[in-house]
């Protein structure tokens, strides 16, 4: 592979080993262990004097391949495959902090990572402050003298608030801490959090890479430095690696990846500006629409809207179920990223175990619903929501 390559020719070809049987299709490597020549081969492996792998926990020929290309993508000097995106959100949390460490966090964050940072993290002694992330002000205001992490997502599930990373990445660095983004809902394609100071990235690669909604999957990237130091140990000995098999799934959902990222967020941003027209609606939540509260911050960090929607219906649940219920083509699921277009009601699905008040804090409403746009035609998809909502009353 070639650093001159655009991205689209690195998802295409990066990272790809090839066997002595001239495979076009990258091989998968189902195998735990390794051979080794002889004795003093396995003694030089173990020692690292000898390049090769040891065990599919510590890594494996069909993740290497997938990493190489994740890093292709993100412009990271080195990557770590993990199981879930929840594998790679703890492992990247965790693997750096011990008791009496403390992280400040955006209060806005996918369900299960604001229960690592709020729940799990305090168990260990890990103290963690959750903040208001749409004002840089406020993570100022929650350093302590033990911060040693900050953590966010943006756009945010569901409502796509928007955090400034590169303001979060100086106050970190400012207070000798690190900051971890989990990029999941901007995409790779769109928003490049390393580049905006941030050290450590995360996905779900459950969501857009794999695209196809077939497998689970993660993957943490960062400077070598930060793997070799801090995750590499944890990642080893506590076990988050991913199947081969779906390393090879993944891999292959590179292969396409910008192809549907870019047909998903036209549709997208096509039916957002058709939503706000509508008198059903009382409000649209689009990263590419000017109308977002924090365009500025948009401006500065997004290369493009977003594959996802947040909208609020007039009428509350009751609107927002029917409106659902009589979507044809729109599948009501809470994967996103997927090539199938599906609609997920927040309040009582995803969101469900947060108290009213933190939902409320978040701008979650009876009558909000997150879109998440697949690769089927933008006419049919912008026809299904107009026979739904045209049953709603106006
Ligand atoms: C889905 C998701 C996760 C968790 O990923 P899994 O693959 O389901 O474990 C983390 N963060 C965000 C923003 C997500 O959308």
């Amino acid at each position: 592979m070639k650093k001159s390559w655009r991205p689209q020719t690195k998802l295409v070809h990066g990272g790809s080993l090839r066997s002595q049987f001239g495979e076009m299709s990258e091989g998968i490597f189902m195998t735990q262990g390794f051979l080794y020549e002889n004795s003093a081969a396995a003694e030089a492996r173990f020692k690292g004097e000898e390049e090769g792998f040891i065990y599919a926990r510590y890594g494996s020929p069909t993740n290497d391949m997938f990493e190489k290309r994740m890093c292709a993508l993100e412009g990271a000097e080195e990557a770590r495959a993990t199981a879930s995106g929840m594998a790679a959100v703890s492992a990247a949390i965790l693997c750096q902090l011990r008791a009496g460490d403390h992280i400040v966090a955006a209060r806005a964050l996918f369900g299960s990572c604001r229960w690592v940072v709020e729940t799990l993290a305090p168990k260990y002694g890990i103290e963690c402050t959750l903040v208001d992330g749409r004002d840089l002000a406020n993570f100022e205001a929650a350093i302590r003298p033990n911060t040693k992490l900050f953590f966010l997502e943006s756009p945010t599930n569901p409502t796509l608030e928007v955090v400034d990373i590169a303001g979060v990445a100086k106050l970190a660095h400012q207070a000798g801490a690190r900051l971890v983004v989990d990029n999941v809902f901007a995409t790779a394609l769109y928003q490049k959090p390393l580049e905006l100071g941030a050290d450590v990235v995360i996905y779900s690669a459950t969501k857009h890479i794999d695209g196809q909604g077939r497998c689970l999957g993660g993957v943490v990237l960062s400077s070598k430095e930060w793997i070799e130091e801090e995750l590499q140990d944890y990642f080893r000995h506590t076990g988050p690696a991913l199947s081969p098999f779906n390393a090879w799934l993944l891999m292959k959902g590179l292969e396409t990846f910008p192809l549907r990222v870019r047909q998903q967020t036209e549709s997208a941003g096509k039916i957002a500006d058709f939503l706000a027209d509508q008198k059903q609606v009382a409000r649209v939540v689009y990263p590419g629409r000017a109308d977002h509260p924090q365009a500025d911050i948009i401006a500065k960090q997004m290369t493009a809207g977003s594959s996802l929607i947040a909208f609020e219906l007039k009428g509350g649940k009751e609107a927002a179920f029917a409106f659902q219920d009589a979507l044809d083509i729109v599948s009501i699921s809470n994967n996103l990223g997927d090539s199938k277009s599906l609609i997920t009601h927040p309040a009582t699905t995803t969101h469900k175990n947060l108290s009213d008040e933190a939902r409320a804090e978040l701008g979650i409403s009876g009558g909000t619903i997150r879109f998440s746009a697949g690769i089927e035609d933008t006419d049919d998809l912008l026809e299904d929501f107009a026979q739904a909502l045209a049953k709603l009353p106006t």
